[in-house]
């Protein structure tokens, strides 16, 4: 796979893919960064890429025939292409997305400055507006890697397979909590089934802990999630298995109410100090 990142600070990119697991699939070939500097592409002897913006306004914007130039190049060697413009107007970032965009060859990322990029490069050229977050950042290369460094994850063995399917957000839920050694530490100690051997205990644990954590960080991935398991559950409705879809049910609601209970502790706790 391909990365095609247009950026007036590409040097940026260069020491972030010396490391760690990128620095294997780029070894490896798996994953190919281009660097390409918008000024190579600039007409004007200052090397210029931006002007003003067209109404008034503070600050300049990426002209869109130095863009253009730069993607077309791209365009006309490369199959398969996916160009992203990263902007805090584009939709949010998530994991769904990190795996979709895995499936192309090549994916150009736009990092703009200033206060941006001209909008007709945006309508005539770019595919996708991507944005890391509600926040506004002074570039766009720091949410280009973030954007390579979660779709390398799903490209070829980059990751094992096996360890995605537990990380948090696969079916809409943070992971579990996890503990290494030493068994205690400050007077916590490491809970009790993990240590047991009981693998069916240990992963009625872990779901608990994962339902936990998405109940006290992200209610609105837990929403997502009951909709979905409950619905998978509980789908044949006979009376045969009324009394074990109950259990199950139960069981769910009896988790979530606990989880409820444990929140208000806290918050009870937290609001008088
Ligand atoms: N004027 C723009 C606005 O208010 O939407 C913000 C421009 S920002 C200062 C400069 C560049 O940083 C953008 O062109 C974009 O490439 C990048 N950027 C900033 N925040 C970002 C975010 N949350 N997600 C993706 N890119 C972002």
């Amino acid at each position: 796979m391909n990365f095609h990142i247009f950026s007036i600070f590409p040097d940026f990119f260069k020491e972030y893919f010396k490391f760690g697991i990128l620095s294997r699939a780029v070894e490896n070939r798996v994953v190919n960064i281009h660097l390409y500097n918008l000024r190579d592409y600039s007409e004007d002897k200052r090397l210029g890429v931006d002007d003003r913006i067209a109404g008034g306004g503070k600050g300049m914007l990426f002209k869109a025939p130095i863009l253009q130039k730069a993607v077309r190049n791209v365009r006309e060697n490369f199959r398969n292409c996916k160009v992203i413009y990263l902007t805090p107007q584009g939709k949010v970032f998530n994991n769904r997305m990190a795996k979709e965009l895995s499936g192309y060859e090549n994916i150009l990322l736009i990092c703009g400055r200033y206060e941006g990029i001209d909008g007709r490069f945006v309508e005539k050229e770019v595919d996708l507006e991507i944005s890391i977050g509600d926040y506004v950042l002074t570039g766009g290369e720091l949410p280009a890697l973030v954007l390579i460094d979660a779709i390398c994850r799903f490209v070829g063995d980059t990751v094992k397979s096996q360890a995605l399917k537990e990380e948090s957000f696969e079916n809409d839920l943070l992971e579990y909590e996890h503990y290494t050694v030493p068994n205690e530490w400050e007077g916590i100690k490491i809970p009790e089934v993990l240590r047991s051997g009981n693998h069916k205990a240990i992963k009625e644990y872990r779901f608990y802990s994962s339902l936990k954590k998405t109940y006290f960080n992200r209610i609105d991935l837990l929403e997502r999630f009951s909709v979905s398991y409950l619905k998978d559950k509980l789908e044949v409705v006979d009376f045969k298995n009324l009394k074990k879809q109950n259990k199950i049910l139960k069981e769910y609601l009896f988790n979530i109410q606990k989880i409820a209970k444990e929140w208000r502790y806290v918050r009870r706790n937290s609001d008088s100090e």
